[in-house]
């Protein structure tokens, strides 16, 4: 059973701030008998991103693809604390952080400041606008889960105000222009989905409004998804064209408005599209606690992309700090793969380093440093790209003895839907999300406005 002690003044306290990919698998990993173990997160939750998009349309349903913190925590040996907040500073020489709760219910107290002796930087990153105004305001992101129920909120709402009587042609053309920016697998993954709810679900349910249903992919640079071989960017493309997806390439986006976007396209010509939906998903950029430490440590940290970690995930210019995932800038791209691998390997580095603490007869004069030379460095082991493109198609870019073999089609869909229930951490959601495409099989997707 789970000691429920209060802190162990001969242990190290280890601090994790977030719970996502990073956070949550050095969680899974980690001894809790060798530190006192602090998580911070304004998430009480893990939630499994790959399957974000299918929640925006109601394919699966939210609550399936999150996981309560607690649940991963109450297996270990000691007690984890867990406090819902924002960290807002962090202070590497005092090894202190600020700690805020920013949720809209506060107690008495909702500041604090928490020690550290060991701290882990796992809070991702944040939607980038590129500073283009309007895009809080008007677009909805792609990211969380409130994210997701937004736009299956709004896309509902516009179809409702579409059919509302007497609406003027023009207007019911804009409220049913479904517009995505961003061609990475963010933003096809959605257009994928959106397009099934209107091929499955709204020729039933609004058969004089489905026809008028338009949905748009802009893409700023010459093709989408950049990150797949060619052939699957070919494949991709045709797929959405027969799928009546209109995608504009060579197209950025320069204006957000409240009803319509301003783009550019590679001949310096202006378009104004009016919209109904926005979905923005162009990529990250930093969270603001992550710039702060970054400024903090103008030496060291000289990239704006994110925080620079050496070969064991050590944030350069610290002392006990160490970071990993979306927050980091590294030679790997910012994916779940990546952060969970590098949270395994935390886990076992700072295992190690409890252990060899404890033990060795040299920790008096070793410093922790001195100890972590001598543990292996981190290694990426790339497992492949998957994406869903939309009627009941995917495609994989998958690592076979050296080689990247293109995959794509109804048997790549079969594939990723298989791969993505057994990396979902445990039965329970396993179990919910394999429920949720049943009903949606055999009932269809909820078109109710929540
Ligand atoms: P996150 O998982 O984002 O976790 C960050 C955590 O920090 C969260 O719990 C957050 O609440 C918390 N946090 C935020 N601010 C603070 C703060 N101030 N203080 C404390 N905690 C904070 N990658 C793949 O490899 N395959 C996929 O199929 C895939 N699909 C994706 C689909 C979508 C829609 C999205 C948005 C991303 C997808 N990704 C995918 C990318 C993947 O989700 C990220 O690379 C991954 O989440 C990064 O993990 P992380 O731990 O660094 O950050
Ligand atoms: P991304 O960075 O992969 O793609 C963003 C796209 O938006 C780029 O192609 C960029 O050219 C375009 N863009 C930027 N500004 C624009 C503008 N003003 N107008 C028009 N286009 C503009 O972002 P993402 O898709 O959100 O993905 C973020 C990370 O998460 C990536 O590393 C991605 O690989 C990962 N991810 C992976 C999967 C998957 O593996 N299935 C799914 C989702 C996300």
């Amino acid at each position: 059973p789970m000691v429920q002690s209060p802190p162990d003044p001969s242990k190290k306290t280890l601090l994790i701030l977030g719970t996502g990919w990073g956070a949550a698998s050095i969680l899974k990993g980690i001894d809790t008998s060798l530190y006192n173990v602090v998580v911070v997160s304004p998430r009480n939750y893990f939630l499994f991103t790959p399957l974000l998009p299918s929640c925006t349309v109601g394919t699966i349903e939210h609550r399936s693809i999150m996981e309560p913190i607690r649940y991963i925590t109450r297996h270990k040996q000691c007690a984890v604390k867990f406090h819902e907040a924002n960290c807002t500073d962090i202070d590497p020489v005092n090894k202190t952080v600020t700690v805020e709760d920013q949720s809209e219910i506060k107690g008495k107290v909702n500041k604090s400041t928490l020690k550290y002796d060991y701290l882990v930087v796992a809070v991702g990153a944040e939607n980038n606008t590129f500073g283009i105004k309007g895009v809080t305001e008007h677009a909805c992101f792609l990211k969380e889960i409130w994210d997701a129920r937004k736009i299956r909120t709004r896309l509902m709402d516009c179809i409702e105000s579409a059919a509302f009587p007497g609406q003027p042609e023009e207007e019911v053309k804009r409220l049913l222009h479904m517009v995505v920016v961003g061609g990475g697998p963010t933003g096809v993954e959605y257009a994928g989905e959106l397009h099934d709810f209107l091929v499955e679900d709204l020729v039933d349910w609004y058969p004089d409004l489905a026809d008028k249903v338009q949905l748009s992919l802009v893409e700023g640079q010459s093709s989408v998804l950049p990150m797949f071989s060619r052939k699957l960017i070919d494949y991709t493309e045709s797929t959405f064209k027969s799928n009546q997806i209109n995608i504009l390439t060579g197209s950025a986006v320069k204006e957000v408005h409240e009803k319509h976007i301003v783009i550019e396209t590679s001949d310096k010509q202006r378009k104004e599209i009016p919209f109904g939906l926005l979905v923005w998903a162009t990529g990250n950029t930093q969270r603001s606690v992550v710039r702060d430490l970054m400024g903090k440590l103008p030496e060291a940290q000289t990239s704006r992309r994110g925080l620079l970690v050496d070969d064991h995930l050590r944030v350069q210019g610290t002392n006990g700090m160490w970071a990993l995932g979306d927050a980091t800038f590294t030679k790997y791209a910012p994916l779940a793969q990546v952060a969970s691998q590098q949270g395994t390997y935390l886990a076992k580095l700072l295992n190690r380093l409890g252990k060899l603490e404890d033990t060795t007869t040299t920790a008096a004069t070793t410093t922790p440093d001195e100890l972590i030379e001598k543990l292996r460095p981190f290694r990426y082991s790339y497992q492949g790209s998957l994406a869903y493109i939309g009627a009941d198609r995917a495609i994989a870019d998958i690592p076979i003895f050296g080689q990247t073999v293109a995959s794509s089609g109804v048997a790549t869909y079969l594939f990723w839907k298989s791969a993505y229930v057994n990396l979902l951490f445990n039965t329970r959601n396993q179990s919910m999300v394999t429920t949720d495409w049943v009903k949606k099989t055999l009932f269809g997707r909820d078109i109710s406005r929540e």
